[in-house]
């Protein structure tokens, strides 16, 4: 049943994605050496449901007596297993991971948005569906590494400290977890606090698997378990997904070490649209920019730039179409915008929100209803802002779009540069030559050309300047966990 009210867009009725099929156990342990332990403190932090505030699950809280246990049992299974493996072997275990986790694809994507709050398309149609495939892809390197780099002796680095966010939990750890077990270290992987339940299920999934014990292992905790991991004496590598601040720290800190580190950190990508692009594609492609997952993306288009000629008809059809867009349930398939992760978070956006205004940018909201319970931002336009504004300096990790105007290829290349960040962008016109000029001269990791947030497990990805260092997917994320000469 489908009826369209101009003023409250399209109204579709609930199709709400089952939970019944969906079984947490009350309370989780850590992943170390093959089997669930209980915390050495015996304390528990809860996990919640941003989008009604419910609680899923009790979750252990690993600290300093934890981490300990989980990087020796890693060493020793470097040590005595996985760098001894052949290599064809060890690629097996990750078709086997990958073809499980296809198994339970349906059960990871409804956990993946009760736990975090994304939308149930895109943990069923994204995150899982590249999750598992990083796996696949990973799996197919193990046994190539002399043919992937001819002549430079390929070798493990050893045991790697992995630490992830919150915004892609399975997905960011598979791109940990596949390149580095594909290239014969061990691991021990910290997810975020407010989104530890589908890592736990990969710990199931690869129990089942029947990994070598201690291959994987997987402790859950705040930030300060995340310290304890960086500053553990026998760690070799530690690969961060993060906010630049904490980057920042995890640099200072492992400083003056003999160990190595890969940083993905924040974003603020332009994405510019030019008088001679495919508009009504184009603002299809800002939407999904800036909205797919509530802007919790580190690669999320924040900055728009509309050359002159097309402003007025772009931002009309911005706004009707964000008039459109439904944000709500979750669970529901119709849902575009779900929760935002967390309230901590809600209350960052908000002070952007507020910030925005006070520094004199117009601010425009759809004027959808937001569900009473839960974490919920309707999706927000800047118009009229400045490259002064801190929320067009600012990562703000919402579905918040600052909008600017620019008269030539120049002027945009300039302002687009104009940040501290540099993980992505993205251009909109019909020329090649415009897009091949502007992909060699913005200092951005990934440009995406009239199109945007495409992933792909051959397509390295990573950042310049505060956007990190090293990259990963691709020949260049197997690289970042091996020694080579
Ligand atoms: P965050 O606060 O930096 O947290 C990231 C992870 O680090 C979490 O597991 C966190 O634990 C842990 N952590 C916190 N303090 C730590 C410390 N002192 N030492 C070691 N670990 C520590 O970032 P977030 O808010 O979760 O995620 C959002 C950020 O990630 C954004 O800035 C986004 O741009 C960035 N991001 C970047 C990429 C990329 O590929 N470049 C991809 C996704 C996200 P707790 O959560 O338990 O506190
Ligand atoms: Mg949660």
């Amino acid at each position: 049943m489908l009826s369209l009210d101009f003023k409250s867009g399209w109204n579709y009725a609930p199709a709400t994605e089952d939970t019944k099929h969906i079984q947490l156990k009350e309370q989780y342990d850590l992943f170390i050496d093959g089997r669930f332990e209980k915390p050495e403190k015996g304390k528990y932090f809860s996990t919640i449901n941003p989008s009604n505030e419910e609680h899923l699950a009790k979750v252990a809280l690993a600290d300093t007596a934890d981490v300990n246990k989980a990087v020796k049992a890693a060493r020793a299974a470097y040590t005595n297993v996985w760098s001894k493996m052949p290599a064809a072997e060890r690629g097996k275990y990750l078709f086997r991971i990958a073809r499980l986790m296809q198994e339970r694809a349906r059960e990871l994507a409804v956990i993946e948005t009760m736990d975090g709050g994304k939308p149930i398309r895109e943990s069923r149609d994204i995150d899982i569906p590249l999750a598992a495939n990083h796996f696949f892809y990973y799996a197919g390197w193990a046994d190539k590494l002399q043919y992937a780099f001819p002549n430079r002796k390929p070798q493990p680095i050893g045991v790697a400290g992995q630490i992830i966010p919150w915004n892609f939990p399975l997905l960011m750890a598979a791109w940990k977890i596949a390149p580095a077990l594909a290239t014969g270290n061990t691991v021990v992987l910290k997810p975020a606090e407010t989104t530890p339940l589908t890592a736990l299920k990969l710990a199931e999934i690869i129990q089942e698997s029947e990994l070598p014990h201690g291959v994987v292992n997987i402790i859950t905790g705040a930030g300060a378990t995340g310290a304890a991991l960086v500053n553990h004496p026998d760690i070799n590598k530690i690969a961060f997904t993060g906010s630049t601040d904490v980057g920042k720290l995890i640099q200072k800190s492992i400083a003056g070490t003999p160990k190595k580190l890969t940083l993905e950190l924040g974003g603020k990508a332009a994405n510019i649209i030019f008088e001679d692009a495919p508009i009504d594609q184009a603002v299809e492609g800002i939407i999904n920019g800036i909205f797919f997952n509530q802007g919790h993306v580190c690669c999320a288009g924040s900055r728009l730039f509309i050359q002159e000629g097309v402003a007025d008809i772009v931002i009309r059809k911005l706004k009707d179409r964000m008039e459109t867009l439904i944000v709500g349930n979750p669970l529901d398939k119709n849902t575009d915008i779900g929760a935002i992760n967390s309230k901590n978070q809600l209350e960052t956006i908000n002070k952007y929100l507020k910030i925005g205004k006070d520094e004199g940018a117009e601010l425009f909201q759809s004027s959808c209803d937001i569900p009473k319970k839960g974490f919920f931002c309707r999706p927000t336009l800047f118009l009229n802002a400045s490259q002064s504004h801190r929320i067009v300096q600012e990562e703000i990790f919402g579905p918040v779009l600052a909008v600017q105007t620019f008269r030539t290829v120049e002027e945009v290349i300039e302002k687009a540069n104009n940040t501290p960040y540099g993980l992505s962008a993205g251009v909109w016109t019909d020329k090649g030559s415009k897009i091949f000029n502007l992909t060699t001269k913005m200092r951005a990791g990934v440009v995406w050309a009239n199109t945007f947030n495409k992933f792909d497990p051959a397509s390295p990805f990573g950042g310049y300047k505060e956007s990190g260092f090293g990259r990963e997917g691709g020949l260049h994320g197997l690289s970042a966990y091996l020694n080579m000469e």
